[in-house]
């Protein structure tokens, strides 16, 4: 992808070109399947839900926006900033400096400015909510008078054509240069009549009251007050970011683009499913759980089931006879009751004697030091569909969330294997077989592979009662 960043950052690429990469890479995660999480999700972080997918259109803008970053910063004087300043003043005739990135235009305002700096805008919209202005009293006579969010009649932006060819566009042009105020009605009329000796005074009368009106309160207050002085327009534009504040300049390509995915990110639909499944109250326990999906140690497929878990998509008989891919939602194991997730991962009556002489048995070993109203707390189904997150005292939570995982991965690796074989494993045995054998990779990973002895003793062994280690020999207590 590097090559396709190196070239976005310097050139425009046809949408219809950038569309055909993103679905391609889309489809690729999805294994040319249907998409099951909602493309808004997986462009987020890991630790929200997604997947960090690079968005194209977003990577471009935030190169954009590292280019405009460049363009404030005032140190040096380029060539390509005289050019860039010149096709903004173009924009709409309406002479603008710096003043253009208080302005708001609409795609078909910006026609006949070239793509790149067409996108430049684009993006400096994309990240408006977050910029902050620190702008000086004086330059009130700076500001633009049309396409102006600030100066609006009946809640329209103001886009005055014969105004503007006049060369009536800032609020210098409306006031005197030598006293404090406006331009009286006749001046105006006299600009406009040195263009053109025939035009509607009555019209523009009307207009240049309604301007006026259309003014906000301050800026007219300070024209009234205060008289003209020639300064150049250079307000401060800062970055709102992670609750910091940046000036703009510094941003980085990461920092932009941090935001815009921030602002595009929607949060996972089943969030809402789980917390509502679970009756769970605590927003950040359900929104925290997302980051042991990802932890270090847990095979590839065992995270990909928890992170399809935790998403809603594993396609139970439930769903499958939604859609229409099968006759029956009976779960195929006991034949009694419908096959949700819950009847799938806990509720089944084929699980029962593993919950509760395996799971739970052990668990409770696993949990037995932490204190008791924590402990009274917690509940059965919530841990085992979620994951308890940091914070519990005296418990090994990685290996809490990681016998968890491995519980979770046998039981549906079991009910895959029946519905391939017909053949009911013993689901106890499969478990205990699992865990000791993702145990002594790890064990034989991190203390004779990578010599980390230290940190097998803080994910595995530290206050763990099913496992103890002498002279590099694993002792499986379960
Ligand atoms: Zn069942």
């Amino acid at each position: 992808m590097s090559k396709l960043w190196y070239s976005l950052s310097v050139i425009s690429i046809p949408q219809w070109a950038r569309d055909s990469i993103q679905k391609e890479c889309t489809n690729f995660l999805w294994n040319f399947g249907s998409h099951l999480v909602s493309y808004k999700t997986i462009i987020g972080e890991k630790h929200d839900g997604g997947l960090k997918i690079a968005d194209i259109y977003l990577k471009m803008l935030s190169f954009r926006l590292k280019f405009l970053a460049k363009h404030f910063c005032c140190n040096k004087d380029f060539l390509w900033k005289h050019i860039f300043r010149y096709f903004l003043s173009k924009i709409q005739n309406l002479g603008a400096g710096m003043e253009i990135f208080l302005l708001q235009f609409k795609k078909t305002d910006l026609e006949g400015l070239p793509q790149f700096y067409n996108e430049l805008l684009c993006a400096w919209y994309a990240i408006k909510d977050y910029i902050i202005v620190t702008e000086k009293e004086n330059d009130v006579f700076n500001y633009c008078l049309f396409f102006n969010p600030k100066v609006q009649r009946r809640n329209k932006m103001l886009n005055w054509k014969d105004f503007i060819s006049a060369s009536i566009t800032h609020v210098k042009d409306i006031s005197y240069e030598v006293i404090p105020g406006f331009l009286p009605i006749s001046c105006i009329v006299e600009i406009f009549q040195e263009q053109n000796s025939e035009v509607n005074v009555s019209l523009i009368t009307k207009n240049y009251k309604d301007l006026l009106l259309s003014i906000p309160e301050e800026w007219k207050n300070y024209v009234h007050e205060n008289e003209y002085k020639r300064t150049c327009f250079q307000p401060n534009f800062d970055i709102s970011y992670r609750d910091q504040r940046i000036v703009f300049q510094s941003g980085t390509v990461q920092i932009f683009y941090n935001l815009l995915v921030q602002k595009m990110f929607q949060e996972p639909v089943s969030n809402i499913y789980w917390r509502d499944k679970l009756d769970m109250n605590d927003k950040s326990s359900i929104e925290k759980r997302w980051e042991t999906v990802w932890v270090l140690y847990k095979t590839p497929d065992i995270t990909e089931l928890d992170f399809k878990i935790f998403h809603n998509i594993i396609f139970t008989y439930e769903k499958l006879f939604k859609i229409g891919k099968s006759d029956s939602k009976i779960c195929p194991i006991c034949m009694l009751e419908c096959e949700d997730i819950m009847h799938l991962f806990i509720r089944c009556k084929e699980l029962a004697e593993f919950k509760n002489n395996f799971v739970i048995y052990h668990l409770e070993s696993l949990l037995k030091d932490c204190e008791s109203d924590v402990f009274n707390r917690l509940n059965f189904e919530e841990i085992f569909m979620t994951a308890l997150h940091k914070g519990i005292k005296n418990v090994n939570v990685f290996f809490v969330n990681y016998f968890i995982s491995v519980c979770r991965f046998c039981i549906y690796r079991r009910r895959q294997i029946f519905l391939q074989s017909e053949k009911k494993i013993d689901i106890e045995r499969l478990c205990r077989y699992t865990l000791r054998h993702y145990i002594s990779y790890n064990h034989y990973q991190l203390t004779v592979l990578e010599k980390k002895m230290n940190l097998f003793k803080k994910f595995f062994l530290h206050r763990n009662p099913l496992l103890k280690e002498t002279e590099g020999i694993l002792l499986f207590i379960f």
